[in-house]
């Protein structure tokens, strides 16, 4: 069973359509990303579901029970749903546990359940605190303590993250995630921030414009993106004009086989997606057959990898990841690249 069944979902503010057309379903017990850009519809989809918004056009369906619909629309206190918002989603004048315990009626708040949410989300023992003794991240798993309390269908996360910074981020992120599986809850993640999709969400939804473009794990997001806005949008891309032809492609940085595609009999103009991580790059001394030279533009070092972007004869310009070795490699030494493994193809557009 689903918990949310979106079908064919319409929504415009005047001549914008924030929402043209979207579908998608979210299996109970998962946790589904959207992720897109600002301004392609995530909140408005949100808040459709949500109940703080109508649609134009299409359904939306709870544990199976419409909500909305061309002549349905469930008020939100009705639909089980609980949405998280970026920030300030507590009242200040009330304790964390009453907080918690908000909405929830006699017998749930004696089972017990406000402390078993807050030991869920690493509060134990804050029952008593005021909001303002708390830190941002704090209030956040308050927060989301409070979504999980009524056991509700349905938990919305609007960029629940967006306000804290990286390293809270990082952490409060992993705890969200353990308390939503420990507690079996089913949640819709919006966020614009691929890390965060790919490394929390069972499954993402891609959105752009108003569309649900590509839905799946985040492994096959990032390996087999839908089409080239995808490729870039979710990681870093190398993104080449190439031909195709029996199943492998030729391009500016040599030829590799390509997962099948489009019929390739006949040499066929393609976009090659390469991940800066399928790139090998040596020393230009060291060249591997079929390798081509470029020179190092510069080097962003992670600590775990290094990312050297390169400029080929041709002045197009690609990043190349690696483990170890890249500190070799400084700007202006010549280097030698080569691709690794088998790359994505999409047909290119004649014109
Ligand atoms: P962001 O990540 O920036 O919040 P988003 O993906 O959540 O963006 P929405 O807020 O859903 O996008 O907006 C989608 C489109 O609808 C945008 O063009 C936006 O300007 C427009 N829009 C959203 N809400 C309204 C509104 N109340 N009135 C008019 N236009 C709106």
């Amino acid at each position: 069973m689903s918990a949310l069944s979106i079908s064919d979902a319409e929504k415009a503010w005047g001549d914008v359509r924030a929402l043209a057309g979207v579908s998608l379903t979210v299996p109970t017990g998962s946790l589904v990303a959207v992720l897109g850009p600002s301004g392609c519809g995530k909140t408005t989809l949100l808040r459709c579901v949500a109940g703080l918004e109508r649609l134009d056009a299409g359904r939306i369906a709870v544990d199976g029970r419409d909500v909305a619909g061309p002549r349905t629309h469930v008020p939100t206190h009705r639909r089980r749903i609980a949405l998280v918002p970026q920030e300030g989603a507590l009242f200040p004048h009330l304790s964390v546990a009453d907080n918690v315990g908000y909405g929830l009626d006699r017998a749930t708040r004696r089972s017990g359940r406000i402390a078993e949410v807050l030991a869920l989300v690493g509060l134990d023992g804050y029952g008593d605190r005021m909001p303002h003794q708390l830190s941002g991240g704090q209030q956040q798993r308050v927060a989301l303590a409070r979504a999980l309390a009524p056991r509700p269908s349905l938990i919305l996360l609007d960029e629940p993250f967006s306000a804290l910074d990286a390293g809270l981020r990082a952490d409060l992120r992993r705890d969200v995630r353990a308390a939503l599986r420990a507690d079996g809850a089913t949640a819709v993640l919006v966020t614009h921030d691929q890390g965060e999709a790919l490394s929390l969400a069972d499954e993402v939804a891609v959105m752009r414009d108003g569309r649900v473009v590509q839905m799946g794990t985040p492994t096959s997001v990032y390996r087999t993106p839908a089409d080239p806005w995808v490729a870039a949008f979710v990681g870093e891309a190398v993104l080449l004009p190439g031909t195709a032809h029996q199943g492998r492609a030729q391009t500016p940085i040599g030829t590799a086989p390509i997962l099948p595609t489009a019929a390739d009999e006949a040499p066929t103009p393609v976009t090659v997606l390469i991940r800066p991580e399928q790139l090998d790059l040596t020393a230009a001394h060291r060249a591997a057959p079929g390798a081509v030279t470029a020179t190092v533009l510069r080097r962003d070092f992670h600590g775990h990898d290094t990312l050297t972007v390169v400029r080929l004869a041709d002045g197009t310009e690609l990043a190349a990841r690696s483990l170890d070795g890249a500190e070799h490699h400084g700007p202006g030494s010549e280097v030698a690249l080569k691709i690794r493994d088998t790359v994505l193809a999409w047909p290119r557009q004649r014109g």
